[in-house]
C-alpha cells in the first residue's frame, strides 16, 4: 500500500478518491477522522491521506491526480455554516469566515 495524495481539505481528498475509483483503482482514506483530534497530532499529521491498496496502481493514481488537479481545484464549495457558495481559491467562507472543512 502506498500514499499518493494528501490535502488538508477533506472535500478535495474525497473528490480525488471519486476520480481515482472511477478508474477502477482501489483506494482508501487514512486519517479521515483525525481532524479535530486534540493533543500531540500536528495539523499536518492529521491531513487525510489517500492510499492505493495495490502498489502497482501507484503510478497510475499519481498520473490521474496530476491530470485532474486543475479540475479538482477549480471546484467551488458550499459553506456548511451559511450555505454560501465560495470560489475554490477561498480557504474560508467569504461570508461568515468559517473554514472549508
Ligand atoms: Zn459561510
Amino acid at each position: 500500500m502506498k500514499m499518493f495524495y494528501s490535502n488538508e481539505s477533506h472535500f478535495l481528498v474525497n473528490n480525488v478518491k471519486n476520480i481515482i475509483e472511477a478508474q477502477d483503482i482501489k483506494v482508501f482514506i487514512k486519517n479521515e477522522f483525525a481532524q479535530g483530534a486534540i493533543g500531540e497530532i500536528s495539523a499536518f499529521d492529521s491531513w487525510p491521506e489517500l492510499w492505493v491498496f495495490d502498489d502497482s496502481d501507484f503510478d497510475h493514481a499519481v498520473e490521474i491526480v496530476k491530470s485532474s488537479q486543475a479540475v479538482i481545484q477549480a471546484v467551488d464549495w458550499t459553506c456548511k455554516n451559511c450555505s454560501e457558495t465560495n470560489d475554490a481559491s477561498f480557504e474560508i467562507c467569504w461570508n461568515c469566515q468559517r473554514g472549508n472543512s
